[in-house]
């Protein structure tokens, strides 16, 4: 189900909680996620609540797919175009936030 009352990334995407946006469009949002854990990491949103990228894909591949290219770009842009892709899917695998997100992991050489 998706509850997109008291969500923080809705909050965020309406600019109600603060963030570090890097890149908006009318699909996605972008912005530093507050606790990094490589020298360069993103999330990425769908503007549109949903719980998990997994209510994502059923729901609307395009803007999945599309999350694929922002985060691409973001790694051509702010390293060599090498990049990890981490969406957490559910509590049990370390989901904090259900609002779907993807982790951009960049910047740096990744340790395993
Ligand atoms: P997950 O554990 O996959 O649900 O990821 C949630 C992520 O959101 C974590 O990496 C947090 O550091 C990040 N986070 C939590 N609150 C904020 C915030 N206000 N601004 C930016 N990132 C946040
Ligand atoms: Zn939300």
């Amino acid at each position: 189900m998706s509850d997109s009352e008291g969500c923080l990334f809705c909050s965020i995407v309406k600019g109600e909680v603060p963030s570090t946006k890097v890149y908006e469009d009318e699909q996605v949002f972008a912005f530093e996620d507050i606790a990094p854990k490589a020298k360069v990491h993103v999330l990425i949103v769908p503007k549109k609540h949903v719980a998990s990228v997994a209510e994502l894909a059923d729901s609307d591949s395009r803007t999945l797919a599309h999350i694929v290219d922002v985060a691409r770009d973001i790694a051509r842009e702010r390293y060599n175009g090498s990049f990890r892709l981490v969406f957490n899917t559910g509590a049990d695998a370390g989901q904090t936030v259900f609002h779907a997100h993807a982790h951009v992991l960049t910047g740096e050489v990744l340790d395993e």
